[in-house]
């Protein structure tokens, strides 16, 4: 069998989780699973985050997956619903929505007779970012039509999400229009994504939302995971299939991207783009070979990359391979791509087998 496959550490999230709330210790944790859990699968994550308040998602049919599985915490849709059918799903099964803009908030007025059950609302402020959300200005109207309708629970959270809480600009520009935009209501409050949670005390309210730091990866470029005690909870490893004796002026792979300068052994790796490994990733990627450090070279190609051998004679056909984990920081594989660990994890092929440990 092929040898490329990601782990997935349980320990490592509940670990993460914990660093959530000691950075945040008087908020409710709204665990980020959107997007499969950021590629660690919905179902494959969650057990090490049972220790969460709620968790958001992005569809329907996830949320239902994890009322299905047994989790009874608050569910909610990020972006909320996107039809009537979805509305009375959501009612049904207690999930939780967001609500950002007319449309949604007349699918809610419009189903209200028919709705049994209530439901939580998280209403939503554009602070800024112009994504979702309503207006300061139109917010306090949308919040009065939410209080007369009687689909929607007493227990209305006002959110807004933030543009730059990971930069040097920060929130407080977001944070102030917010604030004055819902000045003297009395709600549950909820604006911080992992950035905010981790760099600006002054946005953690009543809820936080954190997503990428669960998952043990850096919300802020150039600031290492493991910096603010954070532990990677994906690991990608495959083997070397091949060894390479180059001799000088010899190239390497496609394109002939990288030529040796002298005589030198190269790895063939059993990883390519269509394992989700970024081929955009230049010559001297971060790779660990039987837990050294080394150095892509070359293009990758969609099963293959190459990894430098020059100073690990002992390495040879079977040797392990970390593409990313805890030697090699998916961040750094990230960076040195001109992309963000969140993409790379969210990338990992379908065709890679998961194994979950912890
Ligand atoms: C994805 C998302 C988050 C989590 O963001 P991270 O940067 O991964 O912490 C929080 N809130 C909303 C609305 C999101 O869409």
């Amino acid at each position: 069998m092929r040898a490329t496959q990601a782990t997935v550490n349980l320990a490592a999230l509940r670990h993460n989780l914990s660093v959530v709330r000691q950075y945040a210790p008087h908020s409710k944790v709204l665990a980020v699973v959107k997007a499969d859990a950021y590629g660690h699968g919905l179902l494959r994550a969650t057990p090490g985050l049972e220790d969460a308040d709620g968790f958001g998602v992005l569809r329907l049919s996830e949320a239902l997956a994890l009322r299905e599985a047994g989790y009874s915490q608050t569910l909610l849709l990020l972006e909320g619903v996107f039809s009537a059918d979805e509305l009375m799903a959501a009612a049904e099964h207690a999930i939780s929505i967001v609500v950002h803009n007319e449309q949604q908030l007349q699918m809610l007025e419009q189903a209200a007779p028919q709705l049994q059950h209530p439901l939580q609302v998280f209403l939503k402020m554009n602070s800024g970012m112009n994504r979702l959300g309503f207006r300061p200005d139109a917010f306090l109207a949308a919040l009065e039509r939410l209080g007369a309708c009687s689909a929607v629970k007493s227990d209305i959270v006002l959110m807004t999400h933030f543009a730059t809480a990971d930069d040097e600009r920060g929130v407080a520009p977001a944070l102030d229009i917010f604030l004055r935009g819902t000045a003297g209501l009395s709600y549950p409050i909820s604006l911080a994504n992992s950035a905010a949670v981790l760099r600006h005390s002054t946005a953690h309210h009543d809820w936080v939302r954190p997503g990428i730091m669960l998952y043990g990866a850096s919300p802020v470029t150039g600031v290492a995971a493991a910096s603010y005690g954070l532990q990677p909870v994906m690991q990608l490893t495959s083997e070397v299939i091949a060894v390479q004796e180059l001799k000088a002026g010899e190239t390497l792979g496609y394109g002939a991207r990288f030529t040796a300068e002298d005589e030198m052994r190269v790895a063939v790796v059993a990883c390519g783009y269509a394992d989700g490994y970024p081929r955009h990733a230049p010559n001297g990627t971060p790779i660990a070979i039987d837990g050294r450090i080394s150095q892509t070279l070359g293009r990758v190609s969609m099963d293959m990359l190459f990894a430098d051998l020059r100073h690990l004679p002992q390495a040879g056909v079977g040797s392990k391979v970390e593409l990313w984990g805890q030697t090699v920081p998916v961040d750094a594989v990230a960076e040195a791509s001109g992309t963000v660990g969140y993409e790379l994890l969210c990338a990992v092929a379908p065709r890679v087998p998961f194994k979950v440990v912890g």
